[in-house]
């Protein structure tokens, strides 16, 4: 299981990004200042760091300077439209930015992305209480059996269990798993949808969500 560590002094952000994540299957920390970010960092091993910029103590560049002497690789988080923010904290070495106020699918997405690039995913996801999937392999197990799953029912998949209990809008599972623009034609996602959860016997905890779309249960 990965372990994150978030630098954030607004609160309600701090604990947003921690619950979504910790949703996701990651341990987290959530540090308000730089000095108990960079106190986290010593005391034991993180396999990511999201760093805001701007932080009491010590900021978000000078803890990106630690991190890198410890391997751990950064996502900054930075306030709209601070454009030199990014240029400078990319130029430093930070993996990606994120500009908030950002959604959490986009968070997650871009977490798992730096995981995956920087070799520090933690290969297989779980969906208690039987299903398994392997994220290296692209393999899906229920009880320890292989279940087949097309290509997009397979990314289907993978975005619900990484945004459990959230209430996903058609339009964007579309955008997400087709990678292309909305047109209007729901009875895509529904179909591929009813397809992978019949597959998997999640027809009970994989539920539509009335004028929205669909919402995996744990
Ligand atoms: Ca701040």
């Amino acid at each position: 299981m990965n372990k994150i560590l978030i630098a954030e002094d607004e609160a309600p952000i701090g604990n947003l990004i921690r619950t979504a994540l910790e949703d996701a299957g990651y341990r987290c920390l959530w540090t308000p200042d730089g000095q108990t970010a960079a106190d986290a960092l010593e005391a034991e091993p993180f396999d990511l760091a999201l760093l805001d910029i701007m932080l009491p103590k010590a900021n978000g560049y000078e803890l990106l300077e630690y991190c890198k002497s410890l391997d751990v690789p950064v996502i900054f988080l930075t306030a709209k439209g601070q454009l030199e923010d990014k240029v400078k904290g990319l130029r430093l070495g930070a993996e990606d930015y994120i500009v908030k106020p950002f959604e959490l699918m986009e968070l997650l997405a871009r977490v798992e992305t730096v995981l995956r690039r920087c070799g520090k995913t933690g290969r297989v996801l779980s969906l208690p209480p039987d299903i398994e999937i392997d994220t290296a392999s692209r393999l899906v197990r229920k009880n320890g059996l292989p279940v087949p799953l097309t290509a997009k029912e397979y990314d289907l998949l993978l975005l619900f269990v990484q945004n459990k209990n959230i209430a996903l809008y058609r339009d964007r599972i579309y955008e997400r798993v087709w990678g292309e623009e909305f047109l209007g034609d729901s009875r895509t996602v529904d179909l591929h949808i009813q397809r992978m959860r019949k597959k998997l016997g999640l027809e009970k905890r994989l539920v539509a969500v009335y004028k929205v779309g669909y919402r995996l249960e744990i």
